[in-house]
C-alpha cells in the first residue's frame, strides 16, 4: 500500500510502498541510501548492495536482491516507486533534524518511474540565493522545494478555513465574471478585445466591487468570494498584476459588524495555523488623524519589537476622510473608492467642503502593511451621482458607465457594506516571506512577465485580424 514519506513513523514492521523523487543519494558501496521526497516530506530508503551480502547484519534484505539491483543507477530527482519494510534505524543512525529520522525503509523492490536530467536549479535549501528569473522559468521545479511546498499547503488550508468559516455563518460563495466592464478602483484596466464586436473591449475586474453591490440588490445578503483582482498598476515595488482577495459584502450591516467578523475569522485562523505568533487582541482601533499625526502614515507598524519574527500587530484604522487631493495633480479623488458612504453628518458637506467629509471606511493594517480596505456603500443614486460629478465625471459619462448601478439602486436597495482582505500579503507576512511572489504558485516578475510561459507573448497575425487589431511598432 502506498503511504506518504512522513507516515512511515506509524508503520514500523509493515511492508509499504513509497512514491517520490530522489532528493539525495549516498552510495556507500555496500549500501545505497536515498532520501525519497514526496508531498509530505522526506524518508530514508536503504538498498542492499548489488548482489552483495549485507555487511552489518540486519539492515536491509539479505543477499542477492535482483529487484533492487538498479539502485546504483539512481540519480537525483529520478521519480521512483520503492517497496519494503519500515524499520527503526540503529541508534547511531538516527537523524533528529527530520520528522522521520528514527526510521527508514529497507527496500525490497525498486521501480524507476521516470528519469531526470540534472536540474537547472537546486531544489534543496530555501532557494533565496538563486536568481529569481531562473527560479520563475523553472517554477515547476522551484515548487518542489520544501519552503514553497509548505507555503502552498498552508495557503490551501487557510483558504479552506476562510470558506468553511463564512459558509457556516450563512455566507454564500458567488463567482462573478472575469470578462467585465472597466471598474474604477484607481488602477489601470487590463483590456480584452471583443472578436464578435470589433473595436469593443472587456476589462478584467480590478475587483468585484460593483457585482457584489448588485448581489446585495439581488437579495443575497451575505456574499463572499476568493476573488482575483487584476490591476495594471505601475510595476514598482512588490506588485503583481493579479492578486487574490477575500471579497466580502453584507446587507443591513454596520462597520462594527464587518470589523468584528473579520477580526474573529482571522483571530481563529491565526490560532489554528500560526499558534506561535504573538498577536494583541482585540485589535486596536486608531483614527486616521491620530495615525497620521503619531506615525505619519495610515498604515502604521504597531509592533513593539520590529525584529521579532513572530510579532503580528493587527489594527483597524477608522474615520478616514472621504476625499483627498492627489499629490501630483492636486485634483480631488476618493481616499478608497467612489462608492464609499460618508459618515452620518458628513453627507451634506459634499456640496460645501468635500475635503472635510469623514467616511465609513475602515482599513485593516498589519506590521506596516495595508491588508484590507472596506466601507459602507452609497445606496442613494442622487448622492452617488454627486460623487461622480465631484470626481469630474459628466452626467452623461456617469450614466454610460454606471447607469446599471444607479438604476439598481432605484429598485429597493438594502443598505450594505463590506471589505476585501488581500490573501497574498497576509500569507507573506505570516509565513515570514520577503515578497508576495513566494506565496503565489505562478507569480510574475516585477515587470509582469512569466519567464516560464513566456508571457506576455506575440500572437498570430490571424488572431489579430479576427480582432481587427493592428500593432503599431515604435
Ligand atoms: N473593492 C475594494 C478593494 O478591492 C474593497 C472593498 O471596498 O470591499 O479594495
Amino acid at each position: 500500500m502506498r503511504v506518504y514519506a512522513t507516515d512511515i513513523v506509524k508503520k514500523e514492521g509493515e511492508e509499504i510502498e513509497l512514491i517520490g523523487w530522489v532528493h539525495a543519494r549516498r552510495d556507500h558501496g555496500k549500501l545505497v541510501f536515498i532520501d525519497l521526497r514526496d508531498r509530505s516530506g522526506i524518508a530514508q530508503v536503504v538498498f542492499p548492495a548489488r548482489g552483495g551480502s549485507l555487511p552489518d547484519g540486519g539492515r536491509g534484505a539479505p543477499g542477492e536482491n535482483a529487484s533492487t539491483d538498479n539502485a546504483g543507477d539512481l540519480r537525483l530527482e529520478y521519480l521512483v516507486k520503492v517497496g519494503g519494510e519500515v524499520k527503526k534505524r540503529p541508534a547511531k543512525m538516527v537523524n533528529d533534524k527530520i520528522p522521520t529520522g528514527a526510521y527508514e525503509v529497507s527496500a525490497a523492490s525498486l521501480e524507476i518511474l521516470s528519469k531526470s536530467e540534472a536540474l537547472p536549479i537546486s531544489v534543496d535549501g530555501d532557494g533565496y540565493d538563486i536568481d529569481e528569473e531562473v527560479r520563475l522559468k523553472y517554477r515547476y521545479l522551484d515548487l518542489r522545494r520544501e519552503r514553497l511546498r509548505r507555503n502552498l499547503i498552508v495557503r490551501g488550508k487557510v483558504v479552506k478555513f476562510i470558506r468553511d468559516y463564512l459558509s457556516q455563518r450563512g455566507f454564500i460563495e458567488v463567482e462573478t465574471p472575469l470578462l467585465t466592464k472597466s471598474t474604477p478602483e484607481g488602477a489601470r484596466d487590463f483590456l480584452v478585445p471583443s472578436r464578435t464586436q470589433k473595436g469593443k473591449f472587456y476589462a478584467l475586474p480590478q475587483s468585484p466591487q460593483q457585482y457584489k453591490q448588485l448581489l446585495m440588490v439581488a437579495g443575497i445578503e451575505k456574499y463572499f468570494q476568493i476573488a482575483r483582482a487584476i490591476r495594471d498598476e505601475d510595476t514598482r515595488g512588490d506588485r503583481q498584476p493579479e492578486h487574490t482577495q477575500l471579497d466580502l459584502e453584507m446587507s443591513f450591516t454596520t462597520p462594527e459588524e464587518v470589523m468584528s467578523l473579520v477580526e474573529s475569522l482571522f483571530t481563529e485562523m491565526m490560532e489554528t495555523f500560526f499558534p506561535e505568533k504573538k498577536m494583541k487582541t482585540p485589535w486596536p482601533r486608531v483614527p486616521y488623524s491620530e495615525a497620521m499625526k503619531k506615525y505619519g502614515t495610515d498604515k502604521p507598524d504597531l509592533r513593539k519589537d520590529k525584529n521579532d519574527r513572530d510579532e503580528i500587530a493587527f489594527a483597524w484604522i477608522v474615520d478616514f476622510p472621504n476625499f483627498e487631493l492627489d499629490k501630483q495633480t492636486k485634483e480631488i479623488q476618493p481616499v478608497h473608492h467612489m462608492f464609499v458612504q460618508p459618515k452620518e453628518g458628513s453627507v451634506e458637506l459634499i456640496d460645501k467642503d468635500p475635503l472635510k467629509m469623514t467616511s465609513t471606511q475602515y482599513d485593516w493594517v498589519c506590521n506596516g502593511c495595508e491588508l484590507a480596505s472596506g466601507s459602507m456603500r452609497i445606496t442613494d443614486p442622487e448622492l452617488q451621482m454627486k460623487v461622480f460629478k465631484l470626481l469630474r465625471m459628466s452626467e452623461e459619462k456617469a450614466k454610460k458607465d454606471f447607469g446599471h448601478l444607479l438604476e439598481a439602486f432605484t429598485y429597493g436597495v438594502p443598505p450594505h457594506g463590506g471589505i476585501a482582505p488581500g490573501i497574498d500579503r497576509l500569507l507573506m507576512i505570516l509565513l515570514g516571506e520577503p515578497n508576495i511572489r513566494e506565496v503565489v504558485a505562478f507569480p510574475k516578475t516585477g515587470d509582469f512577465r512569466d519567464p516560464m510561459m513566456g508571457t506576455p507573448s506575440d500572437v498570430d497575425e490571424k488572431q489579430l485580424d479576427e480582432l481587427g487589431i493592428k500593432i503599431v511598432k515604435d
